[in-house]
């Protein structure tokens, strides 16, 4: 459904993790201490951002922040796969996988606060098939979203320029 306010979009995310949160209890025990927030993308910005996952301070002092611009509400596209994009970018993809790494002590520095590429958007790729799974998927339009995602990839996955995040993946 069209969306009236910046507010609505950001609340039709919130949604999506209520609705997937029962299942995200059975399927991880092993979660973030970090919090999570989700916000619009500054004004400034958004016209050339695409959603985005910002990693938290590993002392908790900053959340993990899943970003959205949002430009105008009322032409939001909402069949581009809006669950498949949250499970990608926030919950439980990059923020608990990058969350989970850098508040692990045991490993490394250069193991908690760098990043491989291939493994931190191959598990994002994963999240996105649990969507049945954490309870998602039922909106035919939200799985043909996450198909089409997928879909995309297929093309051109990887680009030299994800910047640990698969901005362009989101773009079209
Ligand atoms: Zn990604």
């Amino acid at each position: 459904m069209p969306y009236k306010t910046p507010q609505e979009v950001l609340n039709a995310f919130h949604k999506i993790h209520e609705t997937m949160r029962p299942n995200l209890e059975k399927m991880f025990i092993h979660v973030p201490k970090a919090k999570f927030e989700i916000r619009q993308t500054e004004a400034f910005r958004a016209a050339s951002a695409s959603a985005e996952y910002l990693q938290g301070t590993p002392d908790g002092s900053r959340p993990g922040v899943f970003y959205v611009p949002i430009l105008d509400a009322s032409k939001f596209n909402t069949t581009s796969g809006m669950e498949s994009l949250f499970l990608h970018e926030a919950i439980p993809g990059h923020h608990y996988q990058i969350s989970l790494q850098q508040e692990d002590t045991t490993l490394p520095k250069f193991r908690r606060f760098g990043g491989q590429n291939a493994y931190v958007e191959g598990w994002a790729l994963y999240c996105e098939s649990l969507g049945k799974e954490l309870g998602l998927f039922t909106d035919p339009y939200q799985y043909m979203g996450a198909l089409g995602d997928a879909g995309g990839r297929c093309g051109h996955a990887y680009r030299q320029n994800d910047k640990r995040r698969s901005n362009q993946i989101h773009d079209g």
